[in-house]
Formats: structure tokens, sequence, C-alpha cells
């Protein structure tokens, strides 16, 4: 894994003004928190406690944190851009992460899923699954555009 040091992978913080990058942080498969309703002193005592590299737009707070990656660009793309240069990402990891609430998801059989999903079921054995928030996910027609996006993304 190359965004991995010491055997641990890197995990991130997204501040509160990056939340659609921090989706796609999650899509590529990256560790990426955010907060609810921390003030920005609570949002940098999580980071330090946990070994969070903060990404943010804002230079006031970038300056307060010596572990932390001040995102040029308004563009989430660009942002991206940014942050995969500096860590690339392993496409082992694409899909494998919840983008609403950053859970690792579970395949699971297409059976086990409550009524109405049957179109789902009449075409996948597996989905996966968020233990976390209880969503499903398959490869429905917007995957292959996630995906077109992140090669994108990552070819720069
Ligand atoms: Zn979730």
């Amino acid at each position: 894994m190359i965004y991995r040091h010491g055997g641990e992978m890197n995990k991130f913080m997204a501040d509160h003004m990056l939340g659609r990058t921090c989706k796609w942080m999650r899509i590529m498969g990256y560790d990426t928190g955010y907060p609810q309703c921390h003030s920005d002193n609570d949002i940098l005592k999580k980071c330090k406690e946990e070994n969070l590299i903060l990404l943010t737009r804002d230079y006031e707070f970038y300056k307060r944190y010596s572990n932390s990656i001040f995102l040029d660009s308004p563009d989430f793309k660009e942002q991206l851009k940014q942050v995969v240069t500096m860590f690339p990402p392993d496409r082992e990891l694409f899909f494998s992460r919840c983008p609403e609430c950053n859970t690792i998801l579970q395949t699971v059989k297409t059976e086990t899923m409550g009524p109405g999903y049957d179109l789902v079921k009449s075409r996948y054995d597996t989905v996966k699954f968020c233990p976390g928030c209880g969503k499903y996910y398959w490869e429905g027609s917007h995957y292959s555009r996630i995906l077109s996006q992140l090669n994108s993304i990552i070819k720069g």
C-alpha cells in the first residue's frame, strides 16, 4: 500500500467546508472523518489525539496544526488531485468505504436485503452494505461515471 507508513494507514480529517471532497476521498478508500458540530478547537484536539491529517481551505486553521494540508483550489477535483499526489491511492480500496459515514463496507448477498430491492436482487448476487448507516451500494449506472471521474483525477 503506497500510502501506508509503518504499517498504519494514514487517516484524514476534512474540515467543514470540504464535504464533497470528503465523500470522494472515502470513495477512493481514504479513511476520512468529517466534523459533526465541533468547534475548530475540538477538531484540532481530535486530530492531535488520533494523529489525523487535517485537510482545510482555511489558512489560519492550517497554520495551527503541523500535520495539516492547505488545499489550494476551491474546486473539489483539484483538491483531490493535490491529495492523491501526496498520498497515492490504492485502487483495491476504491468503493470499500461508505461515502456517507466512512465505515468499511461489507459484501452481502442480495437475498438478505429487505423488500423494495427486487430489481437489485434480479441483477446482482451480492451488494456492498454499510453496517454504520445501513445503506446498500451496487454497481449501478453511476458506477462507471464515478470510476472515470476517479481516473481523470488520478491521471491529473
Ligand atoms: Zn454508511
